[in-house]
């Protein structure tokens, strides 16, 4: 049996809240992943079934990778479409903020959610939020923020509402954010979710070919490439680098979404613990980093590249150019080997 883990207090004000409004919005952090659009496209698909006007606003547009979604096409993205963003933002009597944990991370959109002075809901699984909401359903050890909107719908006794489409939502972030169950994937109630996900007729398998397994020719030459000519080992700290500037993105005629999922295949080299992709974006180099076991790259995040995020998942970004940005992670290695004396092993004792 899935367990009630969200305070029964925290369940009732929410639902409580919700009977009280009737137009409600939901927004998600910047560069919206699957659990980011799944989530916040679940919970609106649910306030809708039971009569709510809800609607999910982004800061700016998902990737084409998540176009297959049911019902996309209602979600707002502010840079698309910013005057009507804004009204649902600023008439909203009711505020979902689904996973993220600062006002940072929906840009634009935080003087309008933050100046609205309705009640607001956090969900979310980052660690130390930077805001204080009405309700705070914040569990940093949750898989993803798809499972705590599972469970607050459950402990809330709206599963009923939870139809195919809400489901496929929920099952792509659960999926997305845990690289389909293969981390973040040890709490066995996630596997009872997930089954009684696949009862409301979705196809795991589709969903997976579509969520995380369908490429361009051109992203996955990029990322090819990416891996055989711009892959640095550094033996000694157990970390990979991935370098693409905008000049190599343009070759393969790069579109947003096509380098997801690069940062990841560092990690299956034995020896490898983390690694750092940086990605030469318009108005600032993406950072992004992942690693395994008990290594924290998002106070790596946090202190070198204006970001944040999980343990093993993190990302920022760095202001300077794609050759300041290799010089400040190499500083980083030189500050960890300095601070760590010769011990920079951790959990993958495996030489590169
Ligand atoms: P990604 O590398 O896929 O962009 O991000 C991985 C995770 O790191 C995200 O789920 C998010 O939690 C976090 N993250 C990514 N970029 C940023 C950022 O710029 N700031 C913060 N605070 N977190 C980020
Ligand atoms: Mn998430």
């Amino acid at each position: 049996m899935i367990q009630p883990i969200i305070d029964p207090i925290a369940i009732e004000k929410v639902q409580r809240l919700i009977n009280g409004v009737k137009s409600i919005a939901i927004t998600c952090h910047l560069s919206p992943d699957g659990d980011a659009i799944g989530s916040s496209m679940a919970l609106c698909h649910v306030l809708r079934r039971l009569g709510k006007d809800a609607i999910v606003v982004t800061p700016d547009m998902m990737p084409r990778t998540l176009l297959f979604l049911p019902d996309v096409k209602s979600v707002v993205s502010f840079t698309q479409a910013e005057a009507r963003a804004r009204k649902a933002i600023e008439t909203a009597q009711l505020i979902f903020c689904l996973d993220f944990n600062s006002p940072r991370r929906i840009d634009k959109l935080a003087p309008m959610v933050m100046s609205n002075p309705c009640p607001k809901v956090l969900i979310d699984h980052h660690i130390d939020p930077e805001m204080e909401l009405d309700v705070m359903i914040s569990f940093p050890d949750a898989s993803s923020t798809c499972e705590l909107v599972y469970r607050m719908l459950m402990q809330m006794q709206l599963w009923r509402l939870v139809d195919r489409w809400a489901a496929q939502c929920l099952l792509t972030g659960m999926m997305t954010d845990t690289g389909n169950f293969s981390y973040n994937c040890e709490d066995p109630d996630l596997y009872e979710m997930q089954a009684s996900l696949m009862r409301r007729k979705v196809s795991r398998q589709w969903l997976y070919n579509m969520a995380m397994n369908t490429y361009s020719a051109d992203s996955l030459r990029l990322q090819g490439y990416a891996i055989d000519q711009k892959m640095r080992l550094y033996p000694q700290q157990h970390v990979a680098l991935i370098v693409l500037t905008a000049e190599e993105l343009k070759r393969y005629n790069y579109k947003r979404g096509d380098t997801e999922g690069l940062v990841n295949k560092p990690l299956a080299i034995p020896g490898v613990n983390w690694c750092v992709f940086l990605r030469e974006d318009p108005d600032y180099i993406k950072v992004s980093c992942r690693s395994v076991g008990d290594f924290a790259v998002n106070t790596i995040c946090a202190n070198y590249f204006n970001g944040g995020g999980h343990v093993n998942a993190a990302g920022g970004e760095f202001y300077g150019t794609v050759d300041q940005a290799i010089d400040a992670f190499e500083h980083l290695l030189d500050e960890m080997a300095s601070a760590a004396g010769k011990d920079n092993d951790n959990t993958n004792d495996n030489q590169i």
